[in-house]
């Protein structure tokens, strides 16, 4: 594996794959790496020649006050990580490599970012797509893998794309789970063990509602009151939404119907914490997608 920090050495080496007519699979990352990242290595892996993973803790998409300086780092352990799963590259730029000059150019994508974690944080997503715009072009034509763990990023940099007309095929991977239920997250590193041990309502909150949907419910207010029921019962946690939206693009939902995203978002002592189930409902019939539970616990 090639351990890079310059832009201009990643393009090279991107377009050289493709001039041999290589297929290029982006892992964009901040790092810390647990299941959750290393399915989507692996997913890349399975589709393509050139495997490049991307580290950057991005400081454009922290506000003011969040946790840009205490976000979790290994490189070595990353590093370990991405050989083992067969990665060829990995880009771990400096913030002055990725941003040499203050940024005057943002990319904002609209609507899609309204609501949901996009309420809470009004300018993380902005930062998302800039530094996703930046890779893609560093990038050029390729894959790249985003976990539906953060299901409003990956409809927002999908959007992105279109709208766009980016040379990029962006593909939705499962969330990956804790055993215990809990989304995988570099954050969860933040959790005391009381918080620990509290987390999971959130994961059975949401199975809670999707249980529901499962047996009939199509009211949003009453799905979303079931995780807000749920939440309220474990003091540890301060839910922050719980929200269905259509599931493309993310519009507000009063009845269910056809590809529906339920999302949660709650505050457990220093972590913030998201999760999400996707119902697909054809009439009386509900597929849920729960996502997938790992057996290798990483809390
Ligand atoms: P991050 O390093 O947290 O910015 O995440 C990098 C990529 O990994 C994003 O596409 C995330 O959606 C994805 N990811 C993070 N956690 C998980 C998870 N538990 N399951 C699946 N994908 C994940």
């Amino acid at each position: 594996m090639i351990v890079l920090e310059r832009v201009a050495e990643l393009r090279d080496l991107c377009d050289d794959a493709r001039r041999d007519g290589g297929r290029v699979g982006l892992v964009p990352t901040m790092g810390f790496f647990h299941e959750g990242h290393r399915s989507l290595m692996r997913a890349a892996y399975a589709d393509n020649d050139l495997v490049v993973v991307t580290i950057f803790v991005n400081p454009l998409q922290f506000g003011a006050g969040e946790d840009l300086d205490a976000y979790p780092r290994d490189l070595a352990g990353d590093i370990a990580a991405a050989e083992a799963e067969g990665v060829d590259v990995l880009f771990a730029p400096t913030v002055a490599e990725m941003y040499p000059e203050p940024t005057t150019t943002t990319v904002h994508v609209a609507d899609v970012t309204d609501g949901l974690c996009g309420a809470a944080r009004p300018t993380h997503f902005d930062g998302v797509t800039t530094v996703v715009a930046k890779l893609f072009s560093i990038v050029g034509p390729c894959r790249a893998y985003f976990g539906r763990k953060d299901a409003q990023q990956l409809a927002v940099v999908r959007r992105m794309a279109a709208d766009l007309n980016l040379p990029v095929d962006v593909v939705g991977c499962p969330l990956v789970r804790e055993p215990d239920g809990v989304a995988m997250s570099s954050r969860n590193a933040y959790l005391t063990e009381a918080e620990r041990a509290a987390a999971p309502v959130l994961s059975r909150a949401l199975r809670a509602a999707a249980d529901a949907v499962v047996a009939g419910e199509r009211e949003a207010a009453a799905v979303t009151n079931i995780v807000e029921r749920t939440v309220a019962d474990e003091p540890l946690l301060q839910l922050e939404y719980a929200e269905a939206r259509r599931a493309d693009d993310l519009a507000p939902l009063e009845r269910l119907d056809g590809e529906v995203l339920v999302a949660a978002a709650a505050q457990v002592g220093e972590a913030r914490l998201i999760d999400n189930v996707t119902l697909t409902i054809y009439g009386a019939e509900v597929e849920a997608d729960l996502g997938v539970v790992t057996e290798k616990a990483s809390t």
